[in-house]
């Protein structure tokens, strides 16, 4: 919601310093401008906007919290702010911006050795290097642990064999960071350009979720990566730390989402009346959906605020997380099914924007652990038993 919002009832907007803000509302300037009105048109075609590549990296949007290497190295509360700005838009241009920042550049940053960061961080921040990556198989979704790709060292060279499957950015990436177990089943990551031999992507066709976007399947055939490739980190815990920045930046995202269907829904109710010439936001089931909505965006950015205060603080639980995607998705996705319910047979169209969010809202509910994948590693932090077996 803009700075001057009347939406603005818990007065988030002055726990942000006002460079945060500015940040913020130069993004959806140029959000608004560049990406907006063709959205609904590129959902349609199935194509990613390919010009937020370079748009992108000229507003500092990916890796926003990263020091050095031409990043914004802001703290994670502003960069939850610029993810928002960008779900506000669409999932799949946050989703992009997502893999490139937390779960590609990061692991790099964190665990990558000099020469590899140096190598790509730099360009990556730029937009000339666009990563893509593979944790997901075919066979393995939420369970990791259970991946069958394999890294196997032969002197300084490691030969990777597997299938990945889901890569967000795969067709256009020019490198892909990619999970697979060692000799030992331990997990490793790799950074493996693109173009190397034996990495094949194909597109997922037939998608309704997530159009504007792009996915691949990645077969990897006696795929060579040298040992300064390697990430210096081994076991689940790799993928996972990249997942936590991910997961909390969607958490800020989703809401993003939710706030476009919330105002679009809101002027549209104002505008249309049925029964007694009333508009409809003058009837109280209307107005009781309207007040769900708006309270559960309110929540869910406060629920995010502190989970980011935490992150910077260092000091934040990993079921913090998990509370903040599980939560603040699932209820933007329960928004954007109540206003696409109350623009009525408008709301199937994509004359209007909240039927498309919708839809890529299931996606956002499933990826970086399923709604109930979240709750189970909540009801295990509170009971102590694992439901997941
Ligand atoms: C558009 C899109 C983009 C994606 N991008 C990426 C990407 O860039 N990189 C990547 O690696 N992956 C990506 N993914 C994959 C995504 O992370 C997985 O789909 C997700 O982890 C779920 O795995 P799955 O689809 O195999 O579902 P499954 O794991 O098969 O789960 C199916 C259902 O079973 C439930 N379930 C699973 N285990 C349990 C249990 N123990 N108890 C109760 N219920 C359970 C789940 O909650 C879910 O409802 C993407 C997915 C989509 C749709």
């Amino acid at each position: 919601m803009a700075a001057s919002s009347p939406f603005d009832l818990m007065q988030l907007d002055s726990l942000f310093p006002k460079e945060s803000l500015q940040l913020r509302d130069q993004t959806r300037e140029m959000i608004n401008k560049d990406f907006l009105p063709q959205i609904n048109e590129n959902f349609e075609n199935e194509v990613f906007p390919t010009k937020a590549v370079k748009s992108f990296a000229e507003a500092k949007l990916f890796g926003p919290t990263i020091q050095g290497y031409g990043c914004l190295g802001t703290d994670h509360n502003t960069y939850g702010l610029l993810m928002q700005e960008i779900e506000r838009c669409d999932s799949g241009l946050r989703s992009f911006a997502s893999v490139q920042g937390a779960l590609c550049m990061y692991p790099i940053y964190k665990f990558g050795k000099k020469p590899i960061k140096d190598k790509y961080l730099e360009a990556m921040a730029k937009g000339d290097v666009i990563g893509c990556f593979g944790l997901t198989e075919p066979e393995h979704g939420s369970n990791p642990s259970g991946m069958t790709t394999t890294a196997t060292k032969r002197g300084d060279t490691w030969i990777l064999n597997g299938h990945k499957r889901w890569l967000t950015n795969g067709l256009i990436s020019d490198l892909a960071v990619i999970w697979a177990k060692n000799d030992d089943g331990k997990v490793n990551g790799f950074v493996i350009p693109s173009k190397t031999r034996g990495m094949n992507l194909k597109a997922i066709p037939h998608r309704w979720s997530l159009r504007a976007s792009v996915s691949a399947e990645l077969e990897l055939v006696d795929v060579e990566v040298d040992e300064s490739h390697r990430l210096d980190i081994e076991g689940l815990k790799g993928p996972f730390s990249c997942l936590n920045l991910a997961r909390f930046g969607i958490g800020w995202g989703a809401l993003g989402a939710a706030q476009a269907c919330f105002e679009e829904t809101l002027c549209y109710t104002k505008q249309r009346s049925q029964f007694a010439n009333k508009p409809l936001a003058g009837h109280q089931l209307i107005q009781a959906k309207l007040v769900e909505i708006f309270t559960d965006i309110t929540t869910g950015q406060l629920l995010s605020f502190r989970t980011g205060q935490l992150l910077d603080a260092g000091d934040l639980a990993a079921q913090a997380v998990s509370m903040a995607k599980m939560n603040n998705v699932s209820k933007s996705l329960k928004a954007a099914r109540l206003c696409r319910d109350m623009l009525g047979a408008n709301g199937v169209t994509l004359q209007y924007h909240v039927g498309r969010h919708l839809m890529n809202l299931e996606t956002v509910n499933t990826y970086e652990g399923t709604e109930d994948i979240h709750r189970l590693i909540l009801g295990q932090f509170i009971t102590g038993e694992n439901a997941f077996l």
